[in-house]
């Protein structure tokens, strides 16, 4: 089953929208046009409108970096699903581990948010991953597990096709350290296994799953070149239309 690259670019909490608007105008012009590799900018909430004005014209998708799980109501600061599909918001990250870490998000919180994406049409990058003590402890596998199994409780199959994973090892998050290629096919080919386990191996199959952590254009292309790696969730390379679009061009030519 082939799996067309997704990547995505996680902004994070960065970019004014006057700032923002100047890098998706960059990226619009080097890449916005072809459609080999899907491409997808995560602004934060501030500059989804004016990005999502700039996006419309080109073939990049526009996705948001968290949303709650109920559609409206007594939740300061939150946005609700319906509220990104207003302003045309086709992708959500969910799960980043930085929401796990810092703002107590739970494999059950986060399993809400990917049922109410979904049920509202939008597309979730379901984030997992495994910190540097899991790992060392010889956890990787049982924590990444347990973050696929919970986090997709109740998960129809009927919507698979929305589905994006994204393995992030918390280690190798804005810290420059990349896992080797070795390590993360390990991983992806072991997600995809349970994947299969829930929803069958033909579903599994073509079920994207994105590599994030550290990636930039020097390590992109080998990680890419991964059987089970289908694409990559970028936080600070995103930041530069440069190597945003160095690491799209990796992408392309490991498709080709
Ligand atoms: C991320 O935050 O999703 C990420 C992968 O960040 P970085 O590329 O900076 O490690």
């Amino acid at each position: 089953m082939s799996r067309k690259f997704l990547i995505a670019g996680n902004w994070k909490m960065n970019l004014t929208p006057d700032e923002s608007a100047a890098l998706v105008d960059e990226i619009n012009s080097l890449t916005g046009s072809q459609t080999s590799v899907q491409v997808c900018v995560c602004p934060p909430f501030t500059s989804l409108p004016v990005v999502s004005s700039k996006v419309e014209q080109s073939e990049v998708h526009l996705g948001a970096q968290n949303m709650h799980a109920e559609p409206s109501g007594a939740f300061t600061g939150e946005v609700s699903a319906e509220m990104l599909r207003s302003l045309y918001v086709s992708h959500v990250i969910l799960g980043h581990s930085e929401r796990r870490q810092y703002f107590g998000e739970t494999n059950a919180s986060i399993n809400s948010k990917v049922i109410a994406a979904i049920n509202a049409n939008l597309r979730p990058v379901f984030c997992i991953g495994e910190t540097l003590e899991e790992r060392e402890a010889g956890k990787t596998m049982d924590v990444v597990g347990a973050q696929v199994r919970e986090g997709l409780v109740n998960y129809p199959s009927s919507a698979l096709d929305l589905l994006v994973v994204a393995y992030e090892p918390v280690w190798a998050i804005g810290t420059g350290k990349t896992a080797t290629n070795e390590m993360a096919q390990e991983v992806h080919r072991e997600v995809r296994k349970i994947l299969s386990e829930i929803f069958g191996e033909s579903a599994a199959s073509s079920i994207r799953i994105l590599y994030g952590g550290s990636m930039k254009p020097e390590n992109a292309a080998g990680l890419l070149a991964q059987p089970d790696i289908d694409g990559g969730l970028i936080g600070g390379a995103s930041l530069s239309s440069k190597s945003f679009c160095d690491i799209i061009e990796a992408a392309l030519s490991t498709q080709a």
